[in-house]
């Protein structure tokens, strides 16, 4: 299509076909050179107590400041990598950057928290997952314990019996498991059962409504009670306001938050100051 040769009215459709496939296919021309430039990097949100003050760990989350498309949120190009087979290197990638990233967080001798990263499920069975996160904690020289995996269960749901195999062999070298975005998926309470998991982190969707809704404060109410039970540990997604802190440290114990109200994802270089003040300044938050 020429502009100079269309008719004055004649009226162009959008095709966000067109749109689509230069768009995936600059992602993908372009995904082994953002790997290497750094064009692809990670931040860093943390998981909280408030009420001891802990830092649990800090998530890895991907971005992509892509030099001509801008900045990319990970939904917009994750499902694409994955649909290409591209999640493999990206997931090597993420391990390796993680683990440097732990590694230069225990020289500072302030950091005592642990590390998480997103395992898409393709990956889960890979022969790659565990020799990867092998070679890195060795390279890096840190403890498997420092590193937590998290996995939802829509990912491993079909090939369930070889996820479940997969992860207690990798457990079994000391990294641990969480299991993301609960209650979006099947939510089939026999994974609880089977998955060798040690977190339970429920999905934002439930806290959104809390406290005003009921039905949500109801059914956080009872997901937290369940976990506690079976001895899971318990991160709440997306806690934005105080009350909703002010109602889960009145629902648990001792309740891990991860949310803006405490942070956003940070850029690395600001995760160690965010530790001092959150233990430091109790009022500010
Ligand atoms: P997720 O693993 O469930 O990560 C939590 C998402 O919720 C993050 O979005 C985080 O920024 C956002 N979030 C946290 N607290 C709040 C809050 O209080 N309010 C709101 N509105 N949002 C909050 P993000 O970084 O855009 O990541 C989205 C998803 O992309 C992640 O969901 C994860 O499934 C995927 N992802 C991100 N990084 C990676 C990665 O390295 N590998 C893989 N496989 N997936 C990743
Ligand atoms: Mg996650
Ligand atoms: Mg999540
Ligand atoms: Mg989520």
């Amino acid at each position: 299509y020429h502009p100079s040769t269309a008719y004055k009215h004649e009226i162009i459709h959008y095709n966000p076909q067109v749109h689509t496939y230069t768009f995936e296919q600059s992602l993908l021309n372009d995904i082994e050179r953002a790997m290497e430039e750094d064009e692809l990097y990670l931040v860093y949100q943390p998981k909280v107590c408030p009420v001891t003050r802990k830092i649990k760990s800090f998530e890895a989350l991907l971005r992509w400041n892509h030099s001509v498309e801008g900045p990319l949120s990970p939904a917009k190009f994750i499902p694409i990598l994955e649909e290409n087979g591209k999640m493999f290197d990206v997931t090597d990638w993420v391990i390796h950057k993680a683990c440097k990233q732990i590694s230069e967080w225990l020289e500072t001798g302030k950091c005592t928290w642990h590390i998480a990263v997103n395992i898409p499920g393709v990956y889960v069975t890979s022969s790659r997952f565990k020799r990867t996160l092998l070679e890195n904690t060795a390279k890096y020289d840190i403890d498997t314990k420092y590193l937590e995996l998290e996995i939802t269960e829509t990912s491993v749901v079909s090939n369930i019996e070889n996820a479940i195999r997969a992860m207690e062999d990798i457990r079994a070298s000391g990294f641990t498991f969480a299991l993301d975005d609960f209650g979006t998926g099947v939510s089939s309470l026999s994974y609880l059962k089977k998955l060798p998991i040690s977190t339970i982190k429920i999905d934002k969707s439930f806290i959104d409504g809390v406290p005003n809704s009921r039905k949500d404060s109801s059914i956080i109410q009872a997901i937290i009670s369940l976990c506690q039970s079976l001895d899971f540990n318990i991160v709440i997604e997306g806690v934005e306001v105080k009350e909703q802190v002010d109602f889960l440290t009145s629902m648990a114990e001792r309740p891990l938050i991860q949310g803006y109200y405490f942070s956003k994802p940070l850029p690395a270089a600001d995760v160690i100051s965010f530790a001092e003040v959150f233990k430091n300044e109790k009022d500010s938050f």
